[in-house]
């Protein structure tokens, strides 16, 4: 009998760009995710089930075998950081950029700086590889007013299109890493479930390539 086997999808803007992707693999939600209130939903093959929770639990739930592959964005598992998940595959889907910001023209201070950011554990490590002193602030959100607020003279974040750096008065530094989703197992079920896991890698890997075409 096939074993059962769970795929964890980050909510919000990923799902959006993740659902498509997943119907060219051939997995169909058996029902609308976007319009049910459920956490977990049934697909088109019997053994697969599809959980939708924040993108920020997606490597918890991999790395503890709770579910056997996840969606990501490269900013949280770079957040996240663990020597016990792997990255099968880049989906392409969901690019955007993790970057320096900080108010336009302005020039930073010479000694310590503040950067006020989520990604703490990334913002750690980039200004520890770039030799630079640094206090890091943690904010759970809304991370261009920091600099305004004379809270931060940095701030570590996602960047798309710029507009939400542009309307606050703040303009893009530096870049610190290109980001897409990411397909991500943990090594332990990638050993042991290799047999169910693999045909979902293939299937989603080939859909991705079609888009390239
Ligand atoms: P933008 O104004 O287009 O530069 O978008 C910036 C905001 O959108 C950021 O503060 C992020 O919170 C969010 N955002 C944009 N793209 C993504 C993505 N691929 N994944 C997660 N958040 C994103």
């Amino acid at each position: 009998m096939t074993q059962p086997l769970t795929i964890a999808l980050s909510k919000g803007r990923i799902l959006d760009d993740t659902l498509p992707l997943l119907a060219e693999a051939g997995i169909h939600p058996a029902e609308d995710i976007h319009k049910s209130r459920k956490l977990i939903f049934d697909t088109n093959h019997d053994h697969i089930k599809l959980v939708v929770i924040r993108a920020t639990d997606v490597p918890t739930y991999v790395e503890y075998g709770a579910a056997d592959l996840g969606i990501s964005g490269k900013d949280v598992l770079m957040e996240y950081n663990s020597p016990n998940l792997c990255e099968p595959l880049d989906l392409k889907i969901a690019t955007c950029r993790l970057m320096t910001a900080a108010l336009k023209d302005r020039e930073l201070p010479a000694g310590r700086l503040k950067v006020a950011t989520k990604f703490t554990g990334v913002a750690k490590r980039y200004f520890a590889e770039q030799g630079r002193q640094v206090d890091i602030i943690k904010l759970y959100g809304g991370m261009e007013l920091a600099p305004i607020m004379g809270l931060a003279d940095l701030i570590v974040d996602i960047v798309d299109t710029g507009n939400t750096l542009r309307a606050n008065g703040l303009e893009p530094r530096d870049l610190i890493s290109d980001v897409s989703s990411r397909l991500v197992a943990s090594r332990a079920s990638m050993k042991v479930k290799y047999n169910q896991i693999q045909p979902i890698i293939d299937s989603m890997a080939a859909a991705v390539a079609r888009r390239d075409q």
